[in-house]
């Protein structure tokens, strides 16, 4: 499908003119440097700019520059980035800062191939890195930009498909001003975050209204088109908050690529559907567990928690349990005392439980 891009000056202009009116000001906009950028789009990839900026200030107040970023833990990069999600995004950009320090003497790449062969960074990021910083001309096409290019050109071919991602990206990169390949990126990027949003866009003030397809046809809200809904998974999840002497637990590192990838969690026994308490108790992974432990004690049952991912639904129950001796758990877990559990990175989830019982 070839689309006929008339107008490409114009719309790279109008954008331009009207970005540099409205733009918001924001700490990664003042900056040149490809670090800095690189970490503001990881973080902003998956969260809105106001929940960002907290964790974007003190990522970068932690992690100043590649160097620091590679020679830290990634436990404590985890610890930087727990509540964002995606917790293999934090991963990746610490093996990417790795990979700059070894590879490319410690300097950002460049060159556009060298920036997307890094681990975590993908067309977009690469693309929104060296135009944002050196100006070369690479379009972004994100989710903001899908919409306005789908709704300005009416187009009919769903964005979550290989030809609609090849379609968006043809036509982004033949709209892109080459002399200001970074500033019109911003732009179509800003349009779509503040003017051309989601629901009932005011297309009345609009600087791309005489243009646009879908506001002169009045069918905005069929755009962007979509080919269908993704699968979602429920899973169940029973954490196991065991205490000894009011002052052990013991917790556990995920290490499966799984979600959470890296962070820790209280031993957990997962099932394929809800089970009670009852159930779960005459489990084998159960006895597993407290092999040794003697008499066991459930002190609370927590309501069941539900926590909504990308692909997947947890439902997620705690059990606090106290324990008449440490059996196999030491050897299975990691032993620690009950007051360090705060030191560790571990899901919202589990966070928020810790919170309710103000530990
Ligand atoms: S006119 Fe409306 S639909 Fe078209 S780009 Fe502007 S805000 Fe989006």
């Amino acid at each position: 499908m070839k689309i006929e891009t008339n107008n490409d000056t114009y719309i790279s202009n109008k954008l331009i003119t009207w970005y540099q009116t409205n733009r918001r000001e924001l700490p990664w906009r003042e900056t040149t440097n490809p670090y800095i950028i690189w970490i503001s789009e990881i973080i902003l990839q998956q969260t809105r700019v106001a929940q960002g900026l907290d964790y974007f200030n003190r990522f970068v107040a932690r992690f100043p520059n590649v160097q620091a970023l590679a020679e830290a833990s990634e436990d404590e990069v985890l610890k930087y980035w727990q509540g964002l999600g995606y917790y293999s995004r934090a991963r990746n950009l610490h093996t990417a800062a790795k990979t700059i320090m070894q590879q490319f003497g410690g300097k950002f790449p460049t060159d556009y191939s060298d920036v997307k062969s890094l681990k975590g960074i993908g067309d977009y990021t690469a693309a929104a890195i060296v135009s944002f910083a050196w100006n070369k001309p690479y379009a972004v096409v994100d989710g903001n930009v899908y919409r306005v290019l789908s709704r300005l050109f009416a187009i009919e071919t769903p964005i979550d498909t290989t030809q609609g991602k090849k379609v968006f990206a043809e036509l982004a990169s033949s709209l892109l001003s080459h002399q200001q390949a970074g500033l019109h990126n911003q732009a179509i990027m800003e349009l779509g975050a503040l003017q051309c949003v989601p629901q009932n866009p005011d297309c009345t003030i609009c600087p791309l209204a005489d243009v646009c397809m879908a506001y002169l046809q009045q069918n905005v809200s069929d755009y962007p088109k979509k080919q269908g809904k993704i699968k979602t998974r429920n899973r169940y999840f029973h954490y196991l908050y065991i205490i000894y002497k009011k002052q052990t637990t013991w917790i556990q590192k995920r290490q499966d690529d799984d979600i959470w990838k890296g962070l820790y969690q209280f031993p957990l026994i997962e099932t394929e559907q809800p089970c009670e308490w009852e159930a779960l108790s005459q489990m084998e992974e159960w006895k597993k567990v407290f092999q040794g432990c003697g008499k066991i004690t459930v002190q609370t049952i927590s309501p069941v928690r539900k926590h909504v991912l990308s692909h997947q639904t947890l439902y997620a129950t705690f059990y606090q349990i106290e324990v008449e001796n440490t059996g196999d758990l030491s050897s299975n877990y990691q032993q620690i005392a009950t007051d360090e559990l705060d030191s560790y990175a571990v899901p919202i989830l589990i966070h928020k439980y810790l919170i309710s019982l103000d530990l």
